[in-house]
């Protein structure tokens, strides 16, 4: 078997050969490469090349490809059966495990994916505050309901445009942009228009790592406050991946609502959202805002959630031998373009990574727009070449896993040495 004529096949029954688009490699070219199986840090394609694999799923494995509690769990509830369309035990025991941590969170519903946990988190908000105006952040993505896809519009007070084609302007007509890190930008908005719900990524993850300054959380917090708005805190990335307690390590936990999915699955299809009782209680059988799932709180998924999180529990440490890792790994990446000349900036919260190809820091979308993507999508294929599976493009987030080894870093800064003389030498050429 190879990639090649496996990735053509594919295209012939699926659109672009993938079912979620960024695994196109579409901003960097080239193919994606066909995966055959995961082994703790590794992924191994259809021609049985190995490489040391930083996007872990885009961020739910951070235990690594097949760690065997997680797989235990799902084998001992599998012999019980797949699905039930019923009250299971193990949904009581993954909310339990989920709302004790967190001051913020009463009561937890469980969806299958985190898009459905951020729509229904924003319908809840509305139903609760009775206002329809939603605030999000340019550069932040929380998932693909049509609501939520809108990218920067012309100015921050203005309707936003969609961003995708199929989504109507009815449809995002309530959603307001404001820029992130953008205190101002959100006063505008709250200044003119009946603000019902602000929903944003702490940590951002969707733009390349940007993580909000801490002052900035707090002012939005307080204007939320000010004008009975419902802070909807986008934890789906940084849940359980900034630290045993996702975002509310740095900002405290200020959500009104808070979505989880990628970790809270352990790598199967969980996500949840949750918040303050009074909030929750809006939601159907009790309250008139209707959600339901077919597949909601499956005990397959909620076993592997379940397993992760024990294991997180039982292993608070993990978070400082992660962020080690990865400060080390972003570091070494820093010194390696320094040799070369190459402008880079880098950031790091816990398990999770990021860096721009960039003069300057970035702090909101513009500024990681201004990165330099030609440059990343050769550091890209040449790091891939060499064994090292970064996501494949500049606006994404790396991952660590507890599978790694410094070993393992040490590997992939070398590559990064390697792969910055090669581009180095190619732009001499
Ligand atoms: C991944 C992600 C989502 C969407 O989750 P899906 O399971 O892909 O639908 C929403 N918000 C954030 C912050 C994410 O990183």
């Amino acid at each position: 078997m190879n990639n090649h004529d496996e990735f053509i096949e594919a295209k012939k029954y699926i659109p672009g050969g993938v079912n979620s688009p960024v695994r196109a490699f579409g901003s960097v070219g080239g193919e994606p490469i066909m995966i055959a199986k995961g082994e703790g840090a590794y992924l191994i394609d259809v021609e049985n090349k190995r490489y040391l694999d930083f996007i872990q799923s885009w961020g739910p494995l951070i235990f690594g490809h097949c760690d065997i509690d997680i797989q235990n769990a799902i084998q001992s509830a599998l012999s019980n059966g797949i699905s039930y369309g019923a009250p299971n035990l193990n949904e009581t025991k993954l909310a339990k495990m989920i709302t004790k941590k967190f001051e913020n969170i009463d009561l937890v519903r469980f969806v299958s994916s985190g898009t459905e946990a951020t729509m229904s988190a924003i319908r809840v908000a509305r139903g609760y505050s009775g206002k329809s105006g939603l605030i999000k952040f340019e550069g932040c993505y929380h998932g693909h309901s049509d609501a939520l896809l809108v990218k920067a519009g012309s100015g921050a007070t203005t309707y936003g445009n969609a961003s995708s084609a199929g989504v109507t302007a009815g449809a995002v007509a309530d959603t307001h942009l404001a820029i992130y890190n953008d205190i101002q930008s959100v006063k505008d908005i709250f200044n003119t228009k009946e603000i019902g719900a602000v929903i944003i990524e702490p940590i951002a993850g969707n733009m390349g790592l940007v993580p909000a300054k801490p002052e900035f959380m707090k002012e939005l917090k307080s204007l939320c406050e000010k004008h009975n708005a419902v802070l909807i805190i986008d934890e789906v990335m940084s849940g359980f991946r900034a630290s045993e307690f996702g975002s509310a390590t740095y900002y405290g936990a200020i959500g009104d609502l808070v979505t989880f999915g990628k970790v809270i699955g352990g790598g199967m299809n969980v996500a949840a959202f949750g918040g303050k009782r009074e909030i929750m209680n809006c939601l159907s059988p009790d309250g008139a805002v209707y959600q339901a799932g077919t597949l909601s709180g499956n005990p397959l998924a909620m076993a592997a959630g379940i397993a992760a999180l024990n294991k997180i529990e039982q292993n608070p440490g993990i978070y400082s031998y992660l962020q080690n890792l990865a400060n080390k790994l972003v570091n070494g990446f820093k010194q390696a373009a320094d040799e070369n000349n190459i402008a880079l900036q880098i950031d790091v919260r816990g398990s999770m990574f990021g860096f721009f190809f960039n003069e300057n820091p970035v702090l909101n979308y513009t500024d990681a727009l201004k990165s330099d993507t030609k440059m990343f999508a050769k550091f890209h294929a040449a790091m891939l070449k060499r064994g090292v599976y970064l996501a494949p493009s500049q606006f994404e987030t790396g991952f660590i896993c507890t599978a790694m080894k410094e070993s393992d870093i040490d590997y992939a800064i070398q590559m990064a040495k390697e792969s910055f003389k090669e581009i180095k030498n190619q732009n001499l050429e």
